[in-house]
């Protein structure tokens, strides 16, 4: 009898130390996979707009806020959201987009978004009031961003294209272990056209030896000293880094401008590890 007892004891310390173990690893794996912020990439979640802010006829910036005023979106750099909307017709459509905004600005996101006459998202956009909320479901991407995992990356950005090009870029230069340099050549139909024109020249101006921007416009005003037409061969040899191991050119744009400007990366020499698109 006794003996069946201290077997009996024995047994169930045994279980209970596996339960313990089961739910410290369940735990562990709990607080590993829980994404850090406030996205979740499975489901869908609500932002309320509590700022709009018209930057031309078709441009505006939207301010989402987060829970609480230190919450971070937690959306790795380089990599973007879908947003959910409705369009004219009331159907069900989503888009990615990438924020203007990093993890050091707390309690908030914002999207810098265009809007086009007949555009689905746009149109979802374009109906938004301060008050209204917007889905969102992320991280999304197959960028991956380390500080100095290149000597220096090239960019090529068309119209909206811009937007993940400027996150990756402020991350840098906000970094100051950061010694990446950034060759930004950003094109656009008009200079109304151009998105983040203020702050892609204070980044130049604050950062002169660490980057750079050419703007190309198809349809220049007078007396323009930027690039003329679509971003060539020459410009992309003059302004980007050389094709070497250590770095690395992105492209952002219109499906057109995405496929010229890899025929012509590929002639200059850049191979698939050089490049990538958004
Ligand atoms: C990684 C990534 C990040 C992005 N981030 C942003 C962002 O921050 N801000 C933003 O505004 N957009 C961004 N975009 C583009 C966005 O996802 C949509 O494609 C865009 O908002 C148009 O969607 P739509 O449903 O309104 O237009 P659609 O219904 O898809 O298109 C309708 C018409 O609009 C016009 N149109 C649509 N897209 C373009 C274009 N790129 N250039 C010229 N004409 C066009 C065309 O005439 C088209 O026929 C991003 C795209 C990617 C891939």
């Amino acid at each position: 009898m006794e003996l069946f007892q201290s077997h009996r004891a024995e047994m169930i310390s045994i279980a209970v130390a596996l339960v313990a173990i089961a739910a410290g690893t369940s735990y562990y794996y709990y607080l590993t996979k829980k994404p850090k912020g406030c996205l979740d990439p499975e489901s869908f979640k609500e932002f309320k707009l509590v700022k709009r802010t018209q930057l031309s006829h078709n441009v505006a910036k939207f301010r989402f806020s987060l829970p609480t005023p230190t919450s971070v979106l937690g959306l790795p750099i380089g990599q973007h959201m879908s947003c959910r909307g409705k369009d004219a017709l009331g159907e069900e459509v989503i888009k990615p987009y990438t924020p203007t905004t990093l993890d050091s600005d707390v309690g908030y996101f914002e999207l810098v978004i265009k809007m086009y006459p007949q555009g689905r998202m746009s149109h979802h956009f374009r109906e938004m009031s301060e008050g209204d909320y917007l889905a969102v479901k992320g991280p999304k991407g197959r960028f991956k961003y380390q500080p100095n995992q290149v000597r220096a990356f090239g960019m090529l950005a068309g119209g909206t294209g811009i937007t993940p090009m400027f996150q990756v870029t402020r991350a840098i230069l906000e970094d100051s272990d950061d010694k990446t340099n950034v060759h930004l050549i950003y094109a656009n139909v008009t200079h109304e056209d151009i998105l983040l024109k203020e702050e892609l020249d204070n980044l130049a101006t604050n950062f002169p030896n660490r980057f750079s921007v050419y703007y190309v416009l198809n349809q220049p005003p007078e007396g323009w000293d930027g690039g003329i037409g679509f971003v060539s061969k020459e410009m992309i040899q003059t302004l980007c880094p050389a094709p070497a191991p250590d770095i690395q050119i992105l492209r952002c744009g219109p499906p057109p401008m995405n496929k010229a400007m890899a025929a012509i990366l590929a002639d200059l020499g850049y191979t698939r590890e050089m490049q990538f698109q958004f």
